[in-house]
């Protein structure tokens, strides 16, 4: 490594790292030594608020390959033509653990990319299953309180986990993943990531249609059982972040064919599912799987803080071709997402070079705290002008969306069975051991939870199947 001379600050050289001015050889330090008072100074900031949630993670950079055509669908540039190739940033996290919690934790994981596409970036923020707990944003705080630490004693709790989700029966063909063994997936490279939500694409013919994502493991699903991720959460709780790093160095790079569900605008009206609900998927024989390409990772972070810590993900990031749906839990996402990385990094995160489009951005935003390009130099801050000056496009036109009916606070229009039949179904997609795995890991959960908090869950998952409801209440000594 080449010498260099060390600095402070402002640039000037540092004649002595090792011992600060003191009056006299015992004396007390002096006001007046400023590398002291700076270096100490800068040592006390070096900690930004970590995030709510998905605050352990570790990411990559790599590449997006389309391998199918599906223009019919999408005028976005991304997908323009068979082969073309775009930068993408990919950040793996665990969800409800603080930042230096186990890889390892049951816990749904982050899967979030960032495509530095031609036309701006566009982030796919999901996570390693295809549906959520809860379908509305206005129940996210209250979840997610759950999932942290009770607020008396700072302990973590299954009762208010438990207490909760009894509560919100919609959260039960989520649970039925988090509790399979796909709850502890073998790190970030042997598990499948989705969107999750509805977006929308729209072609070049101005038609919508709605899409879902789906970027399936090309080194296989592997996972953890429940004993292995709790020894591994004591002996390496940086695994999976480990596991990742190491593979990339040693040029394995993961891979994930990368698919997309799509119906037509005009299906969505009809279709027996709300397509709209994260708590549901599109069953494949509705709506099979389309591949598009495949997400490479190939390159490591070189410096964390600056690529892993300060990626800032939104799914406002879109770009034209791509689009947002009525989803209630992606709308809350598209106001909760750029609010929380502008309180976690500053009002101009999107400037950090991790997060910079690859194009130009030419907009009025100016000032604002470390504000650290040339603040749009001496271009007029306002719109519209005689001046040059940034003007809009109709490229990002969206055809209208057809909307009816009354503004108030509606559940979701689904019938009574239908927050349970996916769980069921999903319980009956395991082989006999997934199952066995599946309510021993449940059991372990809920052991110790008030039994009238377990007799409400054990209706839910009754309802879900029948025998799925027995064979918990019989392991948890519940008599029906
Ligand atoms: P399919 O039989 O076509 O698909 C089943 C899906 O389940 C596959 O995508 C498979 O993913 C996934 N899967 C397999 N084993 C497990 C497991 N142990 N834990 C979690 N997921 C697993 O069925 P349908 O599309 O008709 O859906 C049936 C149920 O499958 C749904 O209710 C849902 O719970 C689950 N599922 C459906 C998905 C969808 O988008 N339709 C996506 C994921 C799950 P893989 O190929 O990676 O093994």
């Amino acid at each position: 490594m080449k010498k260099t001379d060390l600095t402070m600050a402002n640039g000037r050289k540092v004649e002595n790292n090792q011992n600060s001015i003191t009056a006299g050889s015992r004396g007390p330090v002096l006001m007046q030594d400023v590398l002291l008072m700076e270096k100490l100074a800068h040592f006390d900031r070096e900690e930004i608020p970590e995030r709510i949630v998905h605050a352990k993670g570790a990411g990559a950079h790599g590449t997006f390959t389309v391998t199918h055509d599906i223009t019919a669908y999408t005028k976005a540039s991304i997908f323009a033509e068979i082969g073309k190739k775009t930068d993408t940033f990919t950040r793996f996290s665990t969800v409800g653990g603080e930042r230096g919690s186990a890889d390892t934790a049951r816990d749904p994981r982050g899967f979030a990319t960032k495509f530095y596409t031609d036309e701006g970036n566009w982030d796919l923020v999901g996570n390693n299953t295809p549906v959520f707990f809860i379908r509305d944003a206005l129940k996210f705080p209250d979840f997610i309180h759950t999932q942290k630490r009770l607020p008396g004693s700072n302990l973590k709790s299954n009762t208010m986990m438990w207490d909760f989700w009894a509560k919100s029966p919609e959260s039960l063909h989520q649970l039925t993943t988090l509790f399979s063994n796909r709850g502890t997936p073998d790190g970030f490279r042997h598990m499948n990531g989705y969107g999750s939500h509805t977006y929308s694409f729209i072609n070049t013919n101005n038609e919508r249609f709605w899409v879902k994502f789906h970027l399936k493991t090309m080194q296989g699903n592997k996972t953890l059982s429940a004993a292995e991720a709790t020894r591994l959460a004591g002996e390496n709780p940086d695994y999976a972040t480990e596991d990742l790093f190491n593979n990339i160095k040693e040029g394995n790079f993961p891979q994930w064919k990368v698919h997309v569900q799509i119906m037509p605008e005009i299906e969505a009206e009809t279709y027996r599912i709300n397509p709209f609900d994260v708590t549901k998927v599109w069953p494949h024989g509705d709506y099979p799987l389309m591949e598009v390409g495949i997400l490479e990772l190939n390159k490591n972070p070189e410096n964390y803080f600056a690529e892993v810590e300060q990626a800032a993900f939104s799914p406002t990031n879109k770009v034209p071709g791509i689009g947002f749906s009525p989803d209630k839990m992606l709308q809350g996402r598209l106001f909760s997402y750029p609010d929380t990385q502008r309180y976690r990094l500053g009002v101009n995160y999107n400037s950090l070079p991790i997060n910079k489009p690859k194009v130009d951005v030419n907009n009025g935003y100016r000032n604002g705290t470390m504000r650290f390009d040339d603040n749009g130099g001496d271009t007029p801050n306002y719109e519209p002008s005689h001046f040059a000056v940034p003007t809009q496009t109709d490229i990002m036109d969206e055809p209208p969306l057809k909307i009816d009916g009354d503004a108030a606070r509606y559940e979701y229009d689904t019938d009574e069975n239908s927050d349970f039949s996916q769980a069921g179904a999903l319980y009956h997609v395991m082989n006999a051991k997934e199952q066995e795995d599946l309510i021993s890991n449940l059991t372990a959960s809920m052991v110790g939870v008030p039994e009238e908090i377990l007799r409400v869950q054990i209706g839910h998952f009754l309802k879900a199947d029948k025998e799925y409801g027995e064979r918990l209440a019989k392991k948890l000594n519940i008599s029906l």
